[in-house]
């Protein structure tokens, strides 16, 4: 899904929501499928490069994204809001498949620096292994329609991850040949 394949029903919510076991800000809401690989994640991050790392937004309701968005409108106007945060029913938030990570210390939480840390890059390196994709990489915005998000991950399952990673593709529409998504077609 993206800026131009909306969630269908549009107040879609997955059956098999959990909360993952992880030192998490807030509820670490998710699939089931998805809280498994975050655990397995985190667990190889600590063992292999003792690193921790928090999840810091998981699974959110269309009425949660609508909140979200309206706020940044009132706050920043359309133009800026949509460069940043999905409309409701247009957030991989939405499909408890999307996880934002960063670390307990707070340092560079949802800000592009968080690529420069030693967790952003193990993530960068790793996250495939366990089936996530950084969802939204560096300069691909006028394919993916948002700003880099070194925090933000997206499960697919192992095998379509090692698949792209093997194919030196970074982004779901490139890999499946659709359309580009900078922007709402409205
Ligand atoms: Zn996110």
């Amino acid at each position: 899904m993206n800026k131009l394949r909306p969630l269908d029903p549009i107040d879609f919510a997955p059956a098999d929501l959990v909360t993952a076991p992880v030192s998490a800000t807030n509820p670490a809401t998710m699939r089931a499928e998805v809280a498994d690989a975050l655990v397995a994640l985190f667990e190889a991050a600590r063992a292999e490069a003792a690193l921790e790392l928090q999840s810091q937004s998981a699974y959110r309701s269309y009425q949660t994204q609508r909140t979200i968005y309206a706020n940044g409108v009132a706050a920043n106007g359309v133009d800026f809001t949509d460069r940043f945060s999905a409309r409701p029913g247009h957030s991989e938030h939405q499909t408890g498949l999307a996880v934002d990570i960063g670390v307990p210390s707070g340092e560079c939480s949802f800000d592009a620096c968080f690529g420069e840390l030693p967790a952003g890059q193990w993530l960068a390196e790793n996250a495939h292994r366990f089936g996530f994709l950084l969802r939204y990489p560096d300069g691909a915005q006028p394919i993916v329609g948002f700003d880099y998000e070194p925090w933000h991950f997206r499960y697919i399952g192992v095998e379509l991850a090692a698949e792209m990673r093997a194919h030196g593709i970074a982004t779901l529409e490139e890999f499946f040949g659709l359309p580009p998504a900078p922007d709402y077609a409205d």
